[in-house]
């Protein structure tokens, strides 16, 4: 059944109806002041089931379109008020009227006829009904006009929806196209912005593009270097591997770094790191190149100067050699000529003695003690030499079995000091030769001994202090002690700081000591001031028992 109602109130406008039924209805208009012929009309087209909406005056149909559309309007021409013509030419002023469909229905005489056909259809009339009218020709109007503008909304509509369609596309494609331009942008200003030297070249060997670092770092414009070939400018040397490379690129494998000299445009070679990633599609290669010539630069006078210092120890260690074998033979050779002065002058005092008046005895003796501290001097240069030359086969000792060596090798000059000695036990095991260990302890203990102001008793105390990889042994005594500017001189050889009338020896016993530190590796050292005593120390590496 069609639905059908009289112009709505202003405050209802178009709002009637569920949205299903406003999707397949359409409004048709009918317009005209007798209840009569708007009910014949009405019973006539309700069949097609559309929204029939009644005006009863030219007003209220003004009225009606202000707030609804519709497919067709049906009108009266003869009407109180404004007549059907007058409100036709009104609606025709509006734009979204101009092509609305409008019937004219009137029941005037033949005669008129002709001249309200006229009338009406300049105001755009698309048909001219008379009463009374036949029901088969107006539904059949009707509802020709129904289905056109049925399909009239439906193409509208299809159209609309096409239209959102490519603007959607539009849209997405724009914003593609934004982000493309985004990321270009963005990758072009890090290939301009890199202080690295970026390119791209051909396959053929020409570069394509380059970055501004190229100029920066070479001196040729990105013109001069896109006309010659890339290989042109590099080193001679340099061509054979950088051809390699370039042929596993073309084909289609990555290169490893590598490093080649490149000609600038002032003569100067410079050194470049290059990596490169071929695109085969394409027959391009990606290239990246860092200036590397500051770096090869150090490592070449860092290479040479190691060089100059490998060159300098190999000339030392012979010297060094060459003087040690030189010592030990002289030592070796002066000890049998000394042997026999002493002999000779021994044998003088014996046979010849009584011979000899006081003077001629004492110059005999001074030979015998010169001779004889002549041998002292040569002994000890002979062990000098020896802890230098010989191989010191280290194990682990026991150090405190090692110092109870030592200490009883110095029992005899302790005694005759009345010395005091506190050894502070247990003492770590340490990596040395027990032989050379001992005679070192023995020196720095005899030497603890020694070294006292006179009428002073000696006093010496031995600890150690173990780190993880190493053991200190320290000999602290209560002697005259030693100035600082003394410390390193006093362990090279023939060093001594008194007379031997004041204390005896040779000075090499401590040079002694360092040698035979060092040959285990390990190292002595002093802490010592003048009158307040000396702390001796030796570090050994240490023996860690499980
Ligand atoms: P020497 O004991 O035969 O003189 P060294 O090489 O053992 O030779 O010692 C070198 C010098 O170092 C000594 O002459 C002495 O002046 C000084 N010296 C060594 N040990 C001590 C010590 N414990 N106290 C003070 N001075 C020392």
């Amino acid at each position: 059944m069609a639905s059908s109602h009289t112009a709505p109130p202003d405050d209802q406008r178009n709002g009637g109806g569920d949205p299903q039924n406003r999707e397949d209805k359409v409004n048709i208009l009918l317009v005209d002041d007798r209840a009569d012929k708007l009910l014949a009309v009405e019973t006539v087209i309700a069949d097609l089931g559309q929204n029939l909406v009644i005006a009863r005056s030219g007003e209220e149909a003004l009225r009606c379109l202000l707030h609804q559309d519709f497919a067709l309007i049906l009108m009266d021409v003869h009407m109180p008020g404004l007549d059907g013509f007058e409100t036709a030419a009104l609606i025709r002023q509006r734009k979204k009227f101009e092509h609305t469909p409008i019937i004219f229905l009137t029941a005037t005489s033949t005669h008129e006829t002709e001249a309200y056909a006229s009338r009406g259809y300049c105001l755009g009339a698309v048909d001219y009904l008379l009463a009374p009218v036949l029901p088969d020709v107006l539904r059949t109007k009707v509802s020709v006009f129904v289905e056109l503008f049925k399909k009239t909304d439906q193409i509208k509509r299809q159209a609309e929806r096409l239209r959102e369609i490519e603007a959607e596309k539009f849209k997405r494609q724009l914003s593609e196209t934004n982000g493309r331009l985004e990321a270009e942008t963005k990758r072009n200003r890090f290939f301009l912005l890199s202080i690295d030297l970026l390119a791209i070249a051909g396959f053929d060997g020409y570069f394509k593009q380059l970055n501004s670092s190229w100029e920066k770092a070479l001196g040729y414009s990105e013109e001069e270097l896109k006309t010659r070939l890339f290989v042109e400018l590099l080193h001679p040397l340099d061509r054979e591997t950088a051809a390699s490379e370039i042929e596993k690129l073309r084909t289609g494998s990555a290169t490893h770094y590598f490093e080649t000299r490149y000609l600038c445009r002032d003569q100067s070679y410079r050194w470049l790191g290059w990596t490169a990633a071929p695109f085969p599609e394409e027959g391009l290669l990606y290239i990246f190149a860092r200036d590397i010539t500051e770096r090869r630069l150090a490592e070449e006078k860092i290479r040479s100067l190691n060089e100059q210092l490998e060159k300098r120890v190999v000339e030392l260690t012979e010297t060094n050699r060459a003087m040690e074998t030189f010592t030990y033979s002289i030592a070796h050779d002066l000890r049998a000529p000394l042997r026999a002065m002493l002999g000779f002058a021994r044998a003088l005092l014996e046979d010849y003695g009584g011979k000899m008046d006081a003077s001629g005895q004492e110059f005999a003796n001074r030979i015998i003690d010169s001779a004889k501290r002549m041998d002292d001097l040569i002994q000890d240069l002979l062990s000098y030499s020896r802890l230098s030359l010989e191989e010191i086969k280290v194990g682990a000792v026991k150090l405190e079995a090692a110092l109870d060596e030592a200490l009883k090798q110095c029992e005899p000059q302790a005694r005759e000091k009345e010395a005091e000695i506190r050894v502070e036990t247990p003492l770590p095991d340490v990596w040395a030769h027990k032989g050379v260990l001992v005679q070192m302890l023995v020196h720095l203990l005899s030497n603890g001994l020694k070294f006292v102001a006179t009428g002073v008793k000696p006093c010496l105390r031995i600890w150690t202090e173990a780190g993880d990889a190493w053991v200190r042994l320290s000999i602290q005594d209560n002697g005259i002690g030693i100035a600082s500017e003394h410390h390193q001189r006093i362990f090279r050889v023939f060093e001594r700081l008194h007379s031997t009338e004041q204390y005896p020896g040779t000075g090499i016993g401590l040079a002694n000591v360092s040698k035979a530190a060092e040959r285990m590796g390990g190292r002595v050292g002093v802490e010592s001031q003048p009158q307040r005593g000396s702390r001796f120390w030796v570090e050994l590496p240490r023996v860690h028992r499980s």
